[in-house]
């Protein structure tokens, strides 16, 4: 920990994938560097959500650091998209690389974060009466850190366990021969109720809202595939960085409507059998723009729910109708559908019969009581704004985040914000962030971040905002960007719909990965245009 007298250069809040590459990449710029986090350990993301059948929906030879390529080159992954646990592995594995937990003091939760405009400086604090002066301040928190967790009517009297997929025990839970109820079915309920589904005694599934997801075809990477890759793994990063995702190119054509009926139905049936991230709502550039190519890839998907489950009532309870397919995030799973096949498995629609309470040892619906020993949560995110929102951060004149996004957040490409200078949010919303690759998108803000930041060293600058009207330009972008899309027509956590009160706004910037990676690097190149930089 450093002392509190002496201000360093930047307190980095986080210590997932974004937060290690910042500590890392500050420090070897010669910075004072530290950094706080909340869970014990690092890892993010892949610390908290250590539930059985956590693992990337992104291919793990893509969704990986590429700053050094003796990291890429020494690291070999499993699986085709691996585990939590080989994730979490990699992500120590880069700690101890690096000597990185030494400028990181754990189990510390940031609880303030306080602009002094005189000094320059930002003051963190933590719950555990931790403070620290910093010249920047790198929110490094994460898209999908602060969890939601529903207070149902009655869960207090509940005796059973209650876990959450969100920060699931490490030292694992037992659920061989319970009775389980999940709640809970986007990606993280998706991916471990089939695994779960093999322990239990008896499964109940209670599902709010149908969702589409594809088969992941997980595997061993093949030899062949991942030799070429390895031929020129710098070279294989380039390209996909060419691509929207910013991950391996999936896209056929522009139209669905491009391809014959025989044609296009070929092309979704050799997707779904391959497998894979993204899959075929992305294999034509306007399954999400336009209706009725998106209503083809649905229509196939629903198909094929119909033909994998046996019981006509289940499948169709299962069979979303409510939005086009991907505009509510696409989930890759393995045997999800298959899973409400097995007698001990029993799904729920909430939508015909709403939970009306939990009592002691089951849940009470209108229309029947499910009796539970375990009652998992796997019920999402305050995604975006939340953990930025929860870390009460005051910019100039005392004034809040939370004052200042009152209507959905406001920032400039998703890097900074107005009214708070020299606070950097990583992947923050305006960004790219959740619809790519991620690990990528961070080390491009990351690097972009460290660029300003030298450039302001090396031109005596202390203090850099971003100008009201630039930001007002950022967002207005982003929701053109996203009206052009179908993705506003969702209820989803995109658009904040699945927290009450959460002001509606799509919070990615839909553009693609390298359409906004040139804008980033056309403003540096015209002398960071956009920011206001003082000396
Ligand atoms: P995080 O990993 O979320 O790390 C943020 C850290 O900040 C957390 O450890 C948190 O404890 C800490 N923190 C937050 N607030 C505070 C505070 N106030 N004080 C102290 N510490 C704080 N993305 C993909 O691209 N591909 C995938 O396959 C993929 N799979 C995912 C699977 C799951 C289950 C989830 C939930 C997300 C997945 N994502 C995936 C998104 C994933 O979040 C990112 O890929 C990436 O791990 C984010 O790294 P990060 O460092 O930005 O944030
Ligand atoms: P999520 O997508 O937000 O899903 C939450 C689920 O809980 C939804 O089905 C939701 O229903 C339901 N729910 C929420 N509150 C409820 C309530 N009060 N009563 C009943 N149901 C309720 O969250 P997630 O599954 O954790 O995934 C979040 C994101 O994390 C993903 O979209 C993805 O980006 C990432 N992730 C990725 C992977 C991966 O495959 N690698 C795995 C897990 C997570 P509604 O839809 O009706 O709101």
């Amino acid at each position: 920990m450093p002392g509190q007298e002496t201000p360093i250069d930047a307190v980095v809040v986080g210590a997932g994938f974004g937060g290690m590459y910042a500590i890392y990449k500050l420090r070897s710029m010669g910075l004072a560097v530290h950094g706080f986090e909340a869970a014990s350990d690092v890892g993010g993301t892949w610390w908290w959500n250590c539930y059985p059948g956590a693992r990337c929906d992104v291919e793990s030879l893509d969704y990986c650091y590429a700053f050094d390529e003796a990291l890429l080159d020494e690291w070999k992954w499993s699986e085709r998209f691996a585990t939590q646990p080989e994730v979490l592995r990699y992500a120590d594995h880069v700690a101890d690389r690096y000597g990185l937990r030494e400028h990181i003091t754990f189990s510390a939760r940031v609880n303030g974060c306080t602009w002094h405009e005189e000094q320059r400086l930002w003051t963190v604090t933590t719950e555990n009466g931790d403070e620290v002066r910093a010249r920047f301040l790198i929110a490094a928190t994460g898209c999908l850190s602060k969890p939601n967790r529903p207070d149902l009517p009655g869960l207090d009297d509940f005796a059973g366990e209650v876990l959450f997929t969100q920060a699931w025990p490490h030292e694992g839970y037992d659920l061989s021969g319970k009775r389980v109820g999940v709640i809970g079915t986007g990606s993280s309920g998706i991916q471990t109720i089939p695994v779960i589904a093999r322990e239990v005694e008896h499964l109940t599934v209670f599902q709010r809202t149908a969702n589409f997801t594809l088969p992941a075809v997980n595997r061993p990477i093949f030899p062949e595939y991942e030799a070429e890759i390895r031929a020129d793994y710098l070279g294989h990063r380039r390209e996909i960085l060419q691509n929207r995702a910013a991950s391996v190119k999936q896209t056929i054509a522009d139209s669905a409507f491009d391809l014959t009926d025989e044609e296009r139905e070929a092309a979704y049936e050799a997707k779904w059998q391959r497998g894979g991230a993204g899959g075929i709502p992305v294999l034509f550039a306007d399954s999400l723009t336009n209706p009725a190519a998106n209503e083809e890839a649905a229509r196939f998907v629903r198909r094929k729910i119909s033909e994998i489950v046996d019981n006509p009532e289940t499948a169709e309870a299962l069979t979303p109708r409510d939005h086009p397919i991907a505009t509510k995030r696409i989930c890759l799973d393995t045997d999800y559908y298959a899973t409400f096949n097995r007698p001990n498995v029993t799904l729920v629609d909430l939508k015909k019969t709403p939970i009306e309470r939990v009592s002691t040892d089951a849940i009470r619906t209108t229309d029947a009581t499910y009796p539970l020993d375990v009652l998992i949560f796997a019920t999402g995110f305050d995604a975006m704004t939340g953990p930025l929102r929860a870390m009460n951060v005051r910019g100039i004149g005392g004034h809040t985040i939370e004052e200042a996004w009152a209507d959905g957040p406001r920032t400039w490409l998703g890097l900074m914000v107005a009214g708070f200078p020299n606070l950097f949010t990583i992947t923050g919303p305006g960004s790219p962030s959740v619809i790519v690759n991620m690990i990528p998108a961070i080390e491009q803000h990351v690097n972009w971040v460290a660029d300003l930041i030298a450039h302001m060293r090396k031109t005596g600058q202390t203090r850099v905002e971003p100008l009201d009207a630039a930001q007002e330009e950022w967002v207005n972008e982003v929701r053109r960007v996203a009206e052009a899309t179908l993705y506003p027509l969702a209820n989803s956590w995109y658009n904040g719909d699945n927290i009450a009160g959460k002001p509606r706004m799509f919070m990615a910037y839909l553009g693609g990965y390298p359409a906004y990676a040139q804008h980033c690097e056309e403003i540096a190149a015209a002398g960071y245009s956009g920011l206001e930089l003082a000396a």
